[in-house]
């Protein structure tokens, strides 16, 4: 990432939050942008003054990775991510409060003025370039912003998570520059909402069996069939589609589209579904009744939709990882408060070794999971090495602890954690999701025996 991009994430925040004047807050320097005399000592300046600071960003630019990331990329500092950290944590303490994400999960309804905001301080497109109004500052900066807004709010990180990555960043990987240029923008500024469909009522962990077909028409293609559990479906201005152009064609059959449903004849979000958990992240239903699509808004190669489709999987659990990381410490913000004020046997009950257990292990299960994520998000960054099977176990990993956590808050809680007034119950009905979306459990478990399988073949031949 450039220091370039990190000031422009700090401007954009720190202007949000003063509601439009552009106090500059930079590493701790202070200074005011109307004054051009005070000239603010910016990142830039710091490292050109220092021969120790050139040596390491020389280092890091060797390591970077290319293929993943924007044109440029240099991979963040550690203290670059402490920094989007804490302003992350400003804009959640400011706009997604624990009120906010309660209404959200209570009414069921994503509040629609969070694109904006979220837009406004330029967390929509972390990993997409500068140039088309990311931020281009890779995985490991996506997966804080992920765990933050998670810790905030499950749902509404969920919707993020497949406006950010699902959508925006496999525009980035794969789209044309025509394609970069019309679409990215208002994605990003959040003025439209992105999502991905991928998969069918019949086809969800054999997603390569999916029916929906792409037939070849003068100018382009027409999209027949339905997709189910669509992440943003029911508000979705841009969907980034998968459809069979050869329906026998097995895994290399399949192409994927960029679709502008609102505008497309033959489109219909048939419902929105009513879940358990993660409520207020709007998911739907969608037909395709010979939906016109241009032949210019085909995604990456005719028929080589797989390849965009298992590479974007891969990211997505990397990123989706840190939605269970948020989540976990969502139930330590809500337990450890708690167990430490209420008295039982005139004792706060966080001093009784059985409950102390539970707060241990929740922390334990906590930090591993986190190292893990970090350590398979810098993997990427800093070598441009995208694991398959450690992509798969960071989430497989986190998910199912998330859940233990979320179980054991409710448990620290007593009677108070099965009521809706506190959120221990919001936050297992959200966590049991990871367990489940981006591929389940057992397909991540399936994933990395392949990879197994596949590294000692030689051994089973
Ligand atoms: C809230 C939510 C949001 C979602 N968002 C999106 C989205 O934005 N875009 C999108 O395309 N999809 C989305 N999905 C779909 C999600 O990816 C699928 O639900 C998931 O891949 C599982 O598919 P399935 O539901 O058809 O389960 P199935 O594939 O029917 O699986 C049922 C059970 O069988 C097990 N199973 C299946 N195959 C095997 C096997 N070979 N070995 C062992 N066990 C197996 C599974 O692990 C599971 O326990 C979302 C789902 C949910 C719930």
């Amino acid at each position: 990432m450039s220091s370039k991009a990190l000031s422009r994430a700090l401007l954009r925040s720190a202007a949000t939050r003063s509601g439009g004047v552009a106090t500059r807050l930079r590493f701790g320097v202070c200074s005011s942008s109307s004054s051009p005399a005070s000239s603010p000592r910016t990142l830039s300046t710091i490292q050109t003054a220092s021969p120790a600071f050139q040596q390491f960003q020389q280092q890091q630019k060797r390591y970077a990775s290319s293929s993943k990331h924007p044109k440029g990329f240099e991979p963040p500092s550690p203290s670059d991510l402490a920094e989007l950290r804490e302003r992350v944590q400003e804009f959640t303490r400011r706009e997604l409060t624990e009120e906010v994400a309660s209404l959200t999960d209570k009414s069921n309804n994503f509040p629609a003025e969070m694109w904006a905001k979220l837009g406004d301080a330029g967390l929509l497109g972390i990993t997409a370039d500068e140039e088309v109004g990311g931020l281009g500052m890779g995985y490991q900066a996506h997966c804080i912003v992920m765990e933050e807004l998670s810790r905030a709010s499950g749902s509404i990180a969920l919707s993020y998570a497949a406006h950010s990555q699902l959508c925006v960043n496999q525009l980035q990987l794969n789209a044309n520059e025509e394609q970069k240029h019309k679409y990215m923008p208002d994605l990003i500024s959040g003025r439209k909402v992105g999502a991905l469909a991928m998969s069918e009522s019949g086809s969800g962990s054999d997603v390569v069996s999916m029916r929906t077909r792409a037939k070849e028409v003068d100018g382009g293609y027409v999209l027949t069939g339905s997709k189910m559990w669509i992440t943003n479906g029911p508000d979705a201005d841009l969907i980034i589609v998968y459809a069979k152009t050869v329906p026998d064609g097995g895994s290399k059959g399949i192409t994927a589209f960029i679709v502008e449903p609102k505008a497309a004849q033959g489109f219909t979000c048939l419902r929105k579904l009513d879940k358990m958990g993660m409520r207020g992240s709007n998911t739907g239903e969608l037909v395709f009744d010979n939906v016109f699509v241009p032949k210019e808004n085909v995604l990456g190669q005719v028929n080589g939709g797989v390849r965009v489709l298992m590479e974007g999987l891969d990211l997505e659990r990397l990123v989706l990882s840190a939605g269970p990381l948020g989540l976990m410490q969502a139930a330590l913000d809500v337990a450890l408060p708690y167990s430490h004020s209420r008295k039982q046997f005139g004792t706060p009950i966080a001093q009784f070794q059985l409950l102390q257990g539970k707060l241990a292990d929740m922390y334990t299960k906590l930090q591993a999971s986190r190292a893990y994520t970090y350590a398979t998000a810098r993997a990427v960054d800093e070598q441009g090495a995208v694991r398959t099977q450690d992509c798969a176990g960071a989430i497989l990993y986190a998910a199912e602890r998330a859940t233990e956590c979320a179980l054991d808050c409710i448990q620290i809680l007593g009677g108070m954690g099965y009521v809706e007034e506190m959120p221990a119950s919001r936050i297992l009905r959200d966590a049991k999701l990871y367990e489940i979306g981006a591929g389940t459990s057992e397909v991540r478990r399936m994933v990395i025996g392949r990879a197994f399988n596949k590294e000692y073949a030689h051994l089973s031949n």
